[in-house]
């Protein structure tokens, strides 16, 4: 196991990777690796920002609620 120097933001990333760790950038000459990175972010991005738009949505709800909620009347 050896470190080589990033030809791009030169960090040192092991000769047994394949891209370096810190930018992406394929070490072994490999530019297909870098692709199926980005497909994976913008995968997990579309199936992510989804659920966190909602997330969002449900904590306005939350601090706005509706003011048409009949008041509880207490009942004896
Ligand atoms: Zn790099």
């Amino acid at each position: 196991m050896a470190l080589e120097a990033c030809k791009v933001c030169g960090s040192l990333t092991s000769t047994n990777e394949e891209i370096c760790m810190i930018c992406g950038y394929p070490a072994k000459g490999n530019p297909k690796s870098i692709w199926v990175r980005w497909i994976a972010i913008i995968l997990a991005a579309s199936i992510c920002l989804p659920l966190i738009i909602g997330f969002i949505y449900n904590m306005r709800a939350k601090d706005n609620p509706p003011q048409s909620l009949p008041a509880k009347t207490i009942t004896s």
